[in-house]
């Protein structure tokens, strides 16, 4: 089952731990803040995302389940990730 990665905003404090750990994955905006795209996620980043869920200091990061039919972007996306 694919996964995305997902942000409290309420929780984030802006350090942007996140975006350092994950460049391919979160990006900054203009205060700091991370964006994700929602998008599944290949599988051979899950651990480097499991990492940045456990080093936020706010825990305002969380990897969630997306249900069957979700998912067919993530081969896509692994690709585009690999691209130089
Ligand atoms: S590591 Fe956590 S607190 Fe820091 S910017 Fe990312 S989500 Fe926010």
């Amino acid at each position: 089952m694919s996964r995305r990665l997902v942000v409290d905003p309420i929780a984030c404090d802006g350090r942007g731990v996140c975006a350092e750990l994950l460049p391919g994955v979160v990006t900054l905006d203009d205060w700091g803040y991370p964006v994700v795209d929602g998008r599944p996620l290949p599988p051979e980043l899950l651990a480097e995302v499991r990492r940045a869920v456990r080093l936020c200091p706010t825990l305002a990061l969380r990897l969630e389940r997306l249900a069957p039919g979700q998912d067919s972007s993530s081969s896509a996306r692994s690709a585009a990730l690999r691209t130089p």
